[in-house]
């Protein structure tokens, strides 16, 4: 299963290149941004060592007494479960009092320990109610090359970057090649996945958001170039016109999830730059088409998830 990025994490994205964060919102996109390619470098890395061993579900959103979890790496072992919080914190931190802080400024973190022990009782409740009683380990990898944690506890639960080789290693000693009936676990773990539709704490409406098109690096807006092509005067971007369309339809799924994809709608957002022609020939073509006449709007087809 691909890792997405979650739906406040992909509406930043859209109000950033519409010019929409102040710096407190830029940086945290910054940090969202590192965290998922820490996510996409783990779970590459861990299913390419360990895929004899084990069966994974990366990115499993799950929805237990009204609680939204997320586990960014959950692997299914023969005779146990283990779970990974994979954090990609660039810099120095101190460990004191059960606690971490940020080595410069002392600012006290939400312990990543702590959140992946709460997910971990959340997860024991999900298999409890699938009538499954597997024990279950619990590991935060810290993957930056750049981290340190200065009065590192000697917890097993904690890896660091250095240490990973060493410990998937004693992972794969530890454990015989995986039997079928992981598989069938994994997919009724599968089947308990939910899309978690918490949305980013920035204020915005159809009507006070920036529109037109705009360049994927620097926000510029785009212009015509030649046929079926677009350019940001700012760094030279290319981008094809089928790109931009799709595009811009995810960024108005993110933003505006309650929303019909119509042609009007996705006209408005790019403030008439595309024309209606353009807009038609593409979404016949990538999107599924739903309803007819006037009532037409379009969704995902199926097969891209
Ligand atoms: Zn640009």
């Amino acid at each position: 299963m691909k890792i997405k990025k979650s739906l406040a994490h992909r509406q930043l994205i859209a109000l950033k290149k519409r010019g929409h964060l102040n710096s407190h919102e830029n940086q945290y996109l910054r940090y969202l941004n590192l965290g998922y390619e820490g996510e996409i470098s783990f779970s590459n890395n861990f299913d390419r060592i360990m895929s004899e061993f084990c069966t994974t579900i990366h990115d499993f959103r799950f929805i237990i007494n009204g609680s939204e979890r997320q586990i960014d790496t959950l692997a299914i072992f023969n005779n146990k479960i283990v779970l990974f919080e994979v954090k990609n914190y660039n810099g120095n931190l101190v460990f004191r009092d059960n606690n971490f802080y940020t080595y410069k400024t002392n600012r006290l973190l939400k312990s990543p320990i702590q959140q992946i022990n709460d997910t971990s009782d959340k997860f024991t409740q999900l298999l409890k109610q699938l009538n499954y009683s597997i024990p279950i380990e619990k590991y935060v990898i810290f993957l930056n090359n750049n981290f340190h944690l200065f009065n590192a506890p000697i917890d097993e639960m904690i890896v660091t970057n250095a240490q990973l080789p060493a410990f998937l290693e004693n992972l794969k000693k530890n454990n015989f090649p995986l039997k079928s009936h992981a598989n069938s676990i994994r997919q009724r773990i599968l089947m308990c996945y939910n899309e978690i539709t918490r949305q980013c704490d920035v204020n915005y409406t159809f009507n006070t958001i920036n529109k037109r098109i705009f360049c994927r690096l620097d926000g510029e807006k785009l212009v015509e170039n030649g046929h079926e092509k677009y350019i940001c005067k700012q760094c030279g971007s290319f981008y094809h016109q089928k790109d931009i369309i799709i595009e811009v339809i995810q960024d108005f799924q993110s933003l505006f999830p309650d929303e019909k994809v119509t042609y009007k709608n996705i006209y408005d957002f790019t403030d008439g730059r595309i024309s209606y022609y353009k807009l038609r020939k593409i979404m016949n073509r990538y999107y599924e088409r739903i309803g007819t006449s006037r009532m037409v709007y379009f969704v995902d087809k199926e097969n891209d998830h």
